[in-house]
């Protein structure tokens, strides 16, 4: 037997989701049925029903969120000297794939209310040069849309969404992924549904990268070859399912061939995509009922805030955040909660410090407020469904006791958005 049994009292996410009986239902049919467990009928079925959750035009699934941005950049056609706009609080799958390009990366800095990027932040970085921009839904606090749009559009820089956190978020009524020009998904194992721990959904807008996209997740094959023996050359032929076997691929392969990727979502993650975006709702609603349990209790003790969205957003409380003021507070917090059982994650270190974009010459204080926040305010607490009112008590417990804790002098007043 695995072991996995060295837990914390209150694990911060192992899974974001709830796997059960009804995701086994679903595998079952699949492995009793002689489908075959790729390329079948339950992913057409996952990304219909994911494209008209998210109100997209196109929808595809894929292996992983870093996937889906991998394409995402890809799209974008970047040439050498081209600059794209990128949020520091992320993962660092976010900005990872610019590393393979020649181009200037500028990271743009949040606002300390939602940790996304700041609109005016974003419009002093915009040049002649941007191409994009790639946002976070931070923790499923969705961005301003409508304010980084009004910058963008006019200027023809394509928008990237990254939505890992934000499956179940809504703006004004819309959902992330359907803002602004590509949404990138992820149904890894701590995310809000999972497709059995890894996976991912690309949504968009514009019909042209539909086939580009389809290509290029599935190693670019559209055509088998056949020997043809009046001449010193293969045919290509086009198979039934070989959907764009018929334009120019047919007639110059080596010109329209790219370097394509194998990123085919399997029969098996897809039919338990199906059934978890049945469960989404009820997901959502329990992480937003431990949220407000844990908001009660940060908004009762001195220099904190919590980070509440305005009414026209819905939150999907993927990540549970909020700030802490005053010198070595937060960190000692962090130690308090942790010796009660409580895991805490800081989410996430800023990007542009990681040695890799370090090695490209980003330095400390390009994103003062982020670096700010991590450094000295920001607590990320476990939120997520997986976890029993056992855990949620203890949890809202060791946070009372521990906020008491903390000396009081240097946040007696409450903590003020700052430039
Ligand atoms: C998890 C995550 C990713 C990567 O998702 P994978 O599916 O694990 O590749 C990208 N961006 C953010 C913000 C994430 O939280």
């Amino acid at each position: 037997m695995i072991d996995d049994s060295e837990d914390p009292k209150v694990p911060f996410a192992r899974r974001g989701s709830i796997v059960d009986e009804h995701d086994l239902i679903a595998l079952s049919e699949l492995v009793h049925s002689d489908a075959p467990l790729s390329q079948g009928i339950r992913r057409e079925q996952f990304e219909e029903r994911f494209r008209r959750f998210i109100g997209s035009r196109h929808a595809l699934s894929v292996t992983s969120a870093t996937v889906a941005l991998q394409l995402a950049i890809h799209l974008l056609d970047l040439a050498p000297g081209d600059e794209v706009i990128v949020t520091p609080q992320t993962y660092q799958a976010t900005g990872q794939p610019l590393l393979d390009y020649d181009v200037t990366v500028r990271f743009c800095d949040v606002e300390p209310g939602s940790l996304n990027i700041d609109p005016d932040a974003l419009e002093a970085l915009i040049t002649d040069r941007t191409r994009g921009v790639i946002l976070v839904h931070y923790g499923g606090f969705s961005c301003d849309a409508d304010r980084i749009l009004a910058l963008t559009r006019p200027r023809g820089i394509v928008v990237i969404e990254d939505c890992a956190h934000a499956l179940g978020s809504r703006y004004f009524g819309r959902r992330p992924g359907s803002l602004a020009d590509i949404g990138c998904f992820s149904f890894h194992t701590t995310k809000n549904i999972t497709t059995l721990g890894e996976g991912g959904m690309i949504t968009f807008e514009r019909d042209e990268w539909r086939e580009r996209l389809d290509r290029l997740r599935s190693n670019e094959v559209d055509a088998v070859f056949t020997p043809r023996a009046d001449r010193n050359m293969v045919e290509p032929v086009a198979l039934p399912w070989m959907k764009y076997s018929q334009g120019v691929y047919r007639q110059n392969c080596a010109e329209v061939r790219r370097a394509g990727t194998n990123a085919t979502m399997s029969e098996a993650a897809a039919a338990v995509g199906l059934v978890q975006m049945d469960k989404l709702p009820d997901l959502v609603a329990t992480r937003r009922s431990i949220a407000i349990r844990l908001n009660e209790v940060v908004r009762g003790a001195l220099g904190t805030r919590t980070l509440e969205p305005p009414p026209h957003i819905e939150h999907s409380w993927h990540l549970y955040t909020f700030l802490i003021e005053g010198a070595g507070r937060r960190d000692r917090l962090v130690q308090q909660l942790h010796r009660r059982g409580v895991e805490i994650q800081l989410r996430y270190f800023p990007l542009h410090l990681l040695p890799e974009w370090r090695a490209r010459g980003h330095v400390q204080g390009e994103c003062p407020i982020a670096e700010r926040l991590w450094f000295t305010e920001q607590v990320n607490l476990p939120c997520h469904p997986g976890l029993s009112e056992g855990q949620i008590r203890h949890m809202v417990d060791a946070l009372d006791e521990s906020l008491a804790e903390l000396p009081q002098s240097a946040g007696d007043r409450p903590l003020q958005a700052r430039p």
